[in-house]
């Protein structure tokens, strides 16, 4: 026996094949035959109705015999449960889920459920849930209530530039901020970590983490840019290559415990998922900060305000739309990110509700020690720095 045993882990890694560029439906829709012949398709916004419309007489055209069906809200079991119903009476043999995070989780857990085969078409880069074999479930009215893991990833995802282009702006700044939580909650909870493909996810978010920061505010001035696909596959796709290569142990941790509490609170339900998980990071600095004693976590957070402001997104509880929020609500917000399981515990530090509405509300703030102040003045806009 080796002295080093490395415990037995399953990884669903990536979509079986992955098709991505600037016509990449016209180029792939043919393999969704390949895969299922009269596949449920799932979506959700009017703003996204025509393009969905496009993609069912596409799937017509191809003999294909595709069922449209609409969420009425996030992926919550209200509409699994009917969509469970559609897919069965129709005899449906897939799911081709087209639109944002929640709708794509939803797609893959009906399929999941279905046991059939899911086809993932993003519609926009604000999340990495077109690739993993994860979704979030909701309340109706959008409080996180759990996460399942799938069996797989999709069978295929088609990342079509010309449709996620489409997408409002703020789509991408806050899968910016999903994208970024990668490295601040993987080198947190796995940077340590002996096992070798850990040690390699963590680098590749730091790299992808790097990629963000120099690339970010030239995508969202500009999606002629060059920088825009790259930014905009790093958010979709290579964020959940992330936690596929890395594993349960590799994804999250208070960035996102803190966006699950956050959607307890009806005041900051019109936020994305990651312009609250990027205010989680700056929560999670400051905890490590306060409570773990790593000045350099304070740093870190300073460093990274201005970028998520040049970016508009949210650095404090007003921006959040919760300025107006009683002392109740916080706590409620706060009980819930550390409640039992929850993935804040993964920590290196216990963090307690109280702890948290401490780093909660202060998670904003600018100000530093002044020998703080005197090391990092040279430093203090210079993102390259930001680790
Ligand atoms: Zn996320």
């Amino acid at each position: 026996m080796p002295q080093f045993n490395i415990l037995n882990s399953s990884h669903c890694i990536a979509p079986a094949t992955v098709i991505r560029g600037e016509h990449a439906w016209q180029e792939g829709m043919h393999l969704v035959g390949s895969i299922c012949r009269k596949p449920i398709m799932v979506g959700r916004s009017n703003a996204t109705s025509l393009l969905r419309k496009n993609i069912f007489n596409d799937l017509e055209r191809l003999e294909l015999r595709p069922i449209s069906a609409e969420l009425d809200h996030d992926c919550c079991e209200v509409d699994l449960q009917r969509l469970h119903s559609i897919a069965l009476s129709k005899r449906c043999d897939g799911v081709v889920a087209a639109g944002g995070g929640k709708v794509l989780d939803a797609g893959k857990l009906l399929a999941h459920r279905l046991g059939v085969p899911c086809i993932t078409v993003p519609l926009s880069a604000s999340t990495c849930a077109g690739w993993t074999a994860l979704a979030n479930v909701y309340s109706p009215e959008g409080a996180f209530h759990h996460d399942e893991v799938l069996n797989s990833c999709p069978e295929l995802i088609i990342f079509d530039h010309g449709f996620v282009r489409q997408a409002p702006a703020r789509t991408l700044a806050s899968g910016i901020a999903d994208a970024l939580a990668k490295w601040y909650e993987a080198s947190i909870s796995s940077g340590s970590s002996s096992d070798g493909l850990i040690q390699q996810a963590v680098q590749m978010a730091r790299v992808l983490r790097d990629q963000l920061l120099i690339d970010g505010p030239t995508a969202l001035r500009n999606q002629d840019d060059p920088a825009w696909a790259r930014v905009a596959e790093a958010c979709a796709l290579t964020a959940g290559l992330v936690g596929g290569i890395g594993g349960a142990r590799c994804r999250t941790v208070a960035a996102h415990a803190v966006h699950n509490g956050l959607t307890q609170l009806q005041g900051c339900h019109q936020m994305l998922h990651g312009e609250k998980v990027g205010y989680g990071i700056l929560v999670q600095l400051r905890l490590e900060e306060i409570i773990g004693g790593h000045q350099l976590a304070g740093q870190a957070r300073r460093q990274l305000l201005p970028f998520l402001k040049e970016l508009d997104l949210p650095i404090n509880l007003e921006d959040l739309g919760l300025a107006k929020a009683s002392l109740a609500e916080l706590q409620e917000v706060c009980r819930f990110a550390c409640r039992e399981g929850s993935d804040i515990h993964h920590l290196p530090f216990p963090v307690s509700a109280g702890g948290l509405l401490e780093a909660l509300v202060a998670a904003g703030d600018i100000g530093s020690t002044s020998s703080e102040r005197s090391q990092n003045r040279q430093k203090h806009n210079d993102l390259s720095e930001i680790i």
